[in-house]
């Protein structure tokens, strides 16, 4: 029986890989325009890493994380997200020494033991963006309308930004408690983990899914109102920049991640698309993360969205581009093959798509074929021209076709294919 892949993991077909170049090259260029540089971090981690800044009480840590012990006994860990590795990394090469800010991004999968389903796998792909050693509120309005225009870039529609502050360590503790008040009083709505959870982390309350706690929190005090004045201030001057740039939100204040280091500012981006997957990327400031991991005290913020989500919602709504090759070589037998070949390579070398294939055919399988890859010139080598030393350039989409001359084909072709006079 033959082997196949792992349930939760999937392959990213040659079909599909036009979605990801494209969303990949879009946001690489938006956050280019925004001064992001990517970094690329390991895909294993030290376990202590995430269980020290993800939070031991949350679901990722508790029940999600693949760790394995190596063969010398350490714990390590494919990585859930990726910001934890990113502040280690920026920690272990001193990137924020000069107090600068430093502004990263990256791509790629993070692995989480979740139930597979629409919108939730098991290897997982994110854009992740992140900012250190600014704590001005401009920083976090900044990489909302950068995440605003790639989503814009990518062309997706109905997608709804959600802000909302959850306090910083002076205001949230006070918070808490309140919440934990109203928690106590209605235990027996809420679910077993809730239950367990609401002592030490409240706030996973108002995340979780499950109805019983969600009917729950309606009617639950709010941080918003509990905000210090420099929580308040700072959530006030995100809200003016976000307006300077005309970036829509909504304020969404039972909004929370999934993440215990959030402080201040948090976001998300929703769809109504994706049934219980609504979220397609969400961040928030990180203003301690740095120096519980050892590092200085400075700042930080960033997001994550979710590229399979993205690419799901951008497939119902779009046809994806997938251009054809410039040239099919259509030679027609062997005697011809040696000579197609030259030529294929040197009108590549120009920098054209140029697709041949080796074993000899006809020429109405030829044309069938160089049609369905939807080729846009064609250059047939039958015995008849070439004995003249010509081979037959053909236009697929005017179906008009002239000899050209063999002995300058490279140059004589590409002058065509440039639509350059000859
Ligand atoms: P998080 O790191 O949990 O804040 O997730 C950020 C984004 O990553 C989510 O909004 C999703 O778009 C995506 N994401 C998270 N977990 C998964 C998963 N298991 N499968 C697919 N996408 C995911």
């Amino acid at each position: 029986m033959s082997i196949k892949a792992i349930r939760g993991f999937k392959d990213v077909l040659p079909e599909e890989i036009g979605w990801w170049q494209k969303v990949e090259g879009i946001a690489a260029r938006i956050l280019d325009n925004f001064g992001y540089k990517e970094l690329r971090v390991p895909i294993v981690e030290r376990t202590e890493l995430f269980a020290r800044s993800i939070g031991k009480e949350t679901d990722i840590v508790e029940k999600e994380m693949y760790s394995f012990s190596d063969r010398h006994g350490e714990s390590l860990t494919l990585r859930p997200e990726v910001t934890a590795g990113a502040v280690r990394a920026l920690i272990e090469h001193n990137l924020a020494a000069d107090g600068r800010p430093v502004k990263l991004y990256s791509i790629g999968p993070n692995f989480r033991y979740e139930r597979p389903q629409k919108g939730r796998q098991r290897q997982f792909y994110q854009l992740n963006v992140e900012a250190y050693n600014v704590a001005q509120p401009y920083i976090d309005a900044e990489l909302i309308i950068l995440w605003t225009r790639i989503l814009d870039g990518v062309g997706l529609k109905d997608i709804q930004m959600h802000i909302n502050s959850l306090g910083c360590s002076s205001c949230r503790p006070q918070y808490n408690r309140k919440l934990q008040n109203f928690i106590k009083d209605r235990l027996e709505t809420l679910c077993e983990d809730c239950r367990r959870r609401y002592q030490t982390n409240p706030l996973r309350v108002l995340d979780c899914k499950s109805r019983g706690c969600a009917e729950t929190v309606q009617e639950a005090p709010l941080m918003l109102d509990e905000l210090c004045s420099e929580c308040g201030e700072h959530f006030q001057a995100v809200r003016k920049a976000l307006a300077s740039a005309d970036v829509s939100y909504e304020v969404t204040p039972r909004l929370v991640r999934g993440l215990d280091y959030y402080t201040r500012t948090v976001f998300e981006a929703q769809t109504g698309k994706l049934g219980a997957q609504n979220a397609v990327g969400g961040g928030g400031r990180y203003d301690n993360l740095v120096k519980n991991l050892g590092g200085p005290d400075i700042a930080g913020i960033g997001f994550a969205m979710g590229l399979e989500r993205l690419i799901m919602l951008l497939s119902e709504d779009q046809e994806l581009n997938n251009p054809g090759p410039d040239l099919f070589m259509a030679f027609l037998d062997e005697a011809a093959l040696e000579l197609a070949f030259k030529l294929a390579n040197g009108i590549r070398a120009e920098g054209f798509r140029v697709e041949m294939e080796y074993t000899p055919a006809s020429l109405k399988s030829r044309m069938k074929r160089a049609g369905k890859l939807g080729a846009e010139w064609v250059l047939i080598l039958g015995p008849e021209e070439m004995s003249r030393g010509n081979g037959i350039l053909r236009n697929m989409s005017t179906s008009t076709q002239e000899e050209v001359s063999l002995d300058e084909a490279v140059t004589g072709i590409i002058k065509r294919l440039k639509g350059d006079k000859v």
